[in-house]
């Protein structure tokens, strides 16, 4: 059972590796070692998807996580929790004064809400793309493009993924570096790799507990789906991530409101290679849909229409799939784009979490780092170029430190109309999608 649930993970590496000695035709199969990982490091050397995806003890989860909800059940706020309480309360009350009359939306999306008043009056970028909540309500619109022009902000979702590691070190070996939206249950599961993404200098931020349509959750449920992602990657890694992106775009003002109140900005898209839905049983997606989407972006920043803007292009690492499929498209991006990079650095958000010792490049200085390293590049991925971005020590890295503060970056306006076309195709075709196999992977965890 186990081991068929692990075999639809990921499997990142074509054969699992193998040790052996031949003698005359015949050959010995000599076990793999499978000393668990403890760190980062050790964690980063294991190639083989399999042993990646073997559960670990690692006593800094073990240490807190009672004070954390069920993993993969919707979150709610533990009842020891008085912190979380009275911060829910105030964010809560908020809720209830500038949105007396707003309701919960189907899980299932539009279609189980047929008689939605079109004139979306509560911003529902599910319905057809809206962004921009009406000013009066002081409300912060979603990011859904980077200004810097023929530029292209680039995000993956749904990490950390147990056998990422080919897909890590292509990244680097790339030098290049993502904007990544983590999974709290799979923070909780998969600790070290979520801490190697931060380690290799990517943006990290919230993308939920339980990966849920957040529209259809309640207050105290959308509170608590982001503020314990939030908190196990503070707990983590030392940050306060100040970005989150709702599963499948689906937000509202009610959730937009809860996710301000945590000083969450949301960030969405512009183009969606809808890669989670191909291979996916049930799902009409092929994998040649899925390339057309992502040639469709390459022939856009070739024809000029990033001339003015940059888009932001969604992306998964959810399954060895979608992560092979970016690896292949990812050099092509980067011939078509002028500069890829992650939002933080397109919006020149050079302190993006709360805590202001953490720095990360302006868009500056980091396509000043991807010129000055060829892709693929050995001084480009050296894990000292890797490192020094994300961390403390990005003094240490030769980036410059910077001091602008998010409340002076640039916000997405305006793009709800171009994002709903990428989204046409269907609400929820299949509920399997990208939950449905990170859900598999969690649950041959807690089956051990
Ligand atoms: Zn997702």
């Amino acid at each position: 059972m186990i081991a068929a649930l692990l075999s639809l993970l990921l499997v990142a590496a074509p054969a699992p590796a193998v040790a052996h000695a031949g003698c005359g035709g015949h050959e010995l199969i000599v076990p793999r070692q499978m000393a668990a990982p403890t760190d980062v490091a050790s964690q980063s050397q294991i190639k083989d998807p399999q042993q990646q995806c073997t559960p670990y003890q690692y006593p800094r989860i073990a240490a807190i996580q009672a004070n954390y909800p069920t993993i993969w059940q919707t979150a709610t706020i533990p009842a020891a929790d008085t912190a979380a309480r009275e911060l829910f309360a105030r964010i809560n009350a908020t809720v209830n004064e500038k949105l007396p009359n707003a309701g919960l939306k189907p899980a299932a999306g539009p279609p189980g809400l047929p008689n939605y008043d079109r004139s979306d009056p509560d911003c529902w970028w599910t319905w057809q793309g809206c962004s921009t909540p009406n000013p009066s309500l002081g409300i912060p619109a979603d990011v859904v493009r980077i200004p810097e022009p023929n530029s292209l902000g680039m995000t993956v979702d749904d990490g950390p993924n147990c056998s990422q590691n080919a897909f890590y070190d292509f990244l680097r070996e790339q030098n290049q570096k993502v904007s990544m939206y983590y999974i709290g249950s799979n923070v909780m599961i998969w600790p070290l790799q979520a801490m190697r993404g931060h380690q290799d200098g990517h943006e990290i931020c919230v993308h939920t507990w339980s990966h849920q349509a957040m529209t259809s959750l309640t207050n105290e449920q959308v509170f608590a789906e982001l503020y314990y992602t939030r908190q196990i990657i503070k707990d983590l890694m030392g940050f306060t991530s100040r970005c989150w992106r709702p599963p499948q775009g689906d937000v509202d003002n009610r959730v937009r409101l809860i996710a301000a109140g945590l000083n969450l900005t949301n960030i969405l898209w512009i183009e969606d290679s809808n890669d989670w839905r191909a291979n996916v049983a049930g799902s009409a997606v092929t994998p040649a849909d899925v390339d057309r989407r992502y040639q469709g972006v390459i022939d856009q920043a070739k024809g000029g229409n990033y001339s003015t803007q940059g888009t932001i292009l969604l992306s998964h690492q959810s399954t060895n799939y979608t992560m092979s499929t970016l690896m292949k498209w990812l050099p092509q991006l980067k011939a078509a784009f002028a500069h890829v990079v992650p939002v933080a650095s397109g919006m020149n958000w050079t302190t993006p979490y709360a805590e202001s010792n953490f720095t990360y490049p302006s868009f500056a200085q980091i396509i000043a780092n991807q010129s000055a390293s060829a892709p693929g590049s050995v001084s480009a991925s050296g894990p000292s170029a890797s490192v020094s971005i994300g961390g403390n020590n990005a003094a240490a890295s030769g980036s410059v430190t910077g001091t602008a503060s998010r409340s002076g970056a640039p916000s997405g306006s305006g793009a709800g109309s171009a994002a709903s076309s990428s989204r046409a195709a269907g609400w929820r075709s299949s509920e399997v999608g990208t939950g449905g196999v990170v859900l598999a992977a969690v649950l041959a965890w807690a089956a051990l």
